[in-house]
């Protein structure tokens, strides 16, 4: 008997490659007529422009054999996450740095004056900031929360950011120099024939065979072990309820030239009613000039109805109570391993994905050997909120390094009470 990997995104790729690595056979499914799951890039028919399907990836880690092992399957072009924001009708540079400092206030500080500055700007009564609101104030002062994250976060997530997490904003850098990097990661860069070609490097290997336009739902063979990386909520037939997610819509906008100038253009008005337009053809500078026109998309968020596409999971106290009745479900179930984004519902970026999945790999071998099957969870998604592997400040951040994403529920009706369940949660 084989074993099966549901999902062809990096979880499921990571893991069937590892085990066929070790002689066995693997099945891979994925219901999508795609690999590469939520990193699934393409060639635009008309302009050539690489697309990335789900909203822009840019790939960043500390994790040294993460980076080695992406680069065994692509060629890794130097990119740098360089973000812009409008905010007032003014453009400025993101994340918070000296240059976003100069420009709003109109001056020419040198560091150590700037650090001053923001320091008399910024809330010192707030000495443990107990939500998102209170972490901006107390590190940056009202003018700047007001101009860059209020409006965007009460967009991105549908809530006040009182009712928010702290632990949001904390994984921001703020910077005293005019380094505009986004990440803090000391590997960063674009795969020059996109994310879906080193999925299927990944899983190109013999003892793999691959069927896309399948689900799991409807696969009649006994199968050795399954890892399933779809939603946790789904593989029970959602008996429990449905976990929450906010989901994306991507408006499509086709221009000659360049529309934006840049990658990434965030819009931090709350009037304005997207979050961001990303520029696909200035993810490839390597490609410069070689294309005429140029593909955009304005990205809105809301809150995930049942056929929406799932895309950041919500951890607070009620998801997480639903969560736990879940993980219990599948603690009993027999001959499945929950793993990625979706299995564990945590948000996970790219090199996390990677590295839990090479784990996940590891772990199953070394039980296979015992003559032991292999556990529901590799670790505990109650337990884990998807944290970088490696975190690597080497710059402050709006606050020490927390948790990747916990993100709000902007559920209808239920959101003036998210305020106090999250305090429910801090206490806990
Ligand atoms: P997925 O990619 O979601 O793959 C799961 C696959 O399982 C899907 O293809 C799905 O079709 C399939 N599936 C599910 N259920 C079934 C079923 N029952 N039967 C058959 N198939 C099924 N990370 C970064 O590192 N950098 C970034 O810049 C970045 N940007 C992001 C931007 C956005 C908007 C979002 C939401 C995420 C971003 N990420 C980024 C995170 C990245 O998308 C994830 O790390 C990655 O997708 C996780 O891979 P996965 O294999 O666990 O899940
Ligand atoms: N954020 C903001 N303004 C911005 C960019 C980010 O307020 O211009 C907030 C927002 O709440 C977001 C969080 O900071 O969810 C983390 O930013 P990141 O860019 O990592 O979020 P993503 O867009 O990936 O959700």
């Amino acid at each position: 008997m084989r074993f099966c990997c549901v999902g062809a995104g990096f979880s499921g790729a990571v893991i069937a490659r590892r085990l066929a690595e070790a002689g066995h056979q693997v099945l891979v499914i994925d219901e999508r007529p795609h690999l590469g799951g939520n990193c699934h890039t393409e060639r635009d028919a008309a302009t050539g422009i690489m697309l990335h399907r789900y909203g822009p990836h840019i790939f960043h880690t500390a994790d040294r054999e993460v980076w080695d092992f992406v680069n065994r399957f692509a060629r890794m072009m130097p990119y740098v996450n360089r973000v812009k924001a409008i905010s007032g009708g003014r453009v400025y540079s993101l994340p918070v740095n000296l240059h976003t400092i100069n420009q709003f206030f109109g001056a020419t500080m040198n560091p150590r004056e700037a650090q001053d500055f923001i320091a008399g700007q910024a809330r010192r009564d707030i000495a443990e900031p107990a939500n998102f609101e209170e972490q901006a104030l107390s590190m940056v002062g009202d003018a700047l929360y007001r101009a860059f994250f209020r409006g965007y976060t009460r967009k991105q997530w549908g809530l006040d950011p009182t009712e928010l997490p702290a632990s949001i904003l904390k994984r921001l850098p703020l910077r005293f120099n005019y380094d505009d990097n986004y990440f803090n990661h000391p590997f960063q860069g674009m795969p020059e024939e996109g994310y879906t070609a080193i999925v299927a490097g990944i899983l190109n290997a013999p003892g793999i065979e691959l069927r896309l336009g399948c689900r799991f739902e409807e696969i009649g063979e006994d199968l050795a072990h399954v890892f399933y990386t779809g939603p946790l909520d789904r593989y029970f037939a959602y008996r429990l309820g449905r976990l929450g997610y906010r989901t994306l819509d991507f408006e499509e906008i086709r221009a000659e030239g360049d529309y934006l100038g840049t990658a990434v253009m965030n819009y931090c008005d709350e009037d304005v009613p997207f979050t961001r337009i990303s520029e696909h053809k200035h993810f490839a500078p390597w490609e410069a000039g070689r294309f005429e026109g140029t593909v955009c998309f304005r990205e809105y968020s809301r809150l995930a109805g049942a056929g929406d596409i799932p895309y950041y999971p919500i951890r607070l106290v009620g998801e997480k109570k639903m969560l736990a009745d879940y993980v219990a479900l599948a603690r009993q179930a027999r001959g499945v391993s929950f793993v990625g984004r979706l299995g564990t519902y945590r948000y996970l970026d790219m090199d996390v994905t990677i590295r839990e999945a090479m784990d996940a790999a590891t772990m199953t071998l070394a039980r296979l050997r015992e003559g032991a099957p292999p556990p529901p969870f590799f670790l505990d998604p109650l337990g884990q909120e998807g944290k970088p592997a490696v975190p690597a400040q080497s710059s402050p951040a709006l606050a020490p390094a927390g948790p990747r994403r916990d993100a709000p529920a902007p559920v209808p009706g239920v959101s003036r009470g998210a305020g106090q369940r999250l305090k429910e949660a801090a206490n806990r």
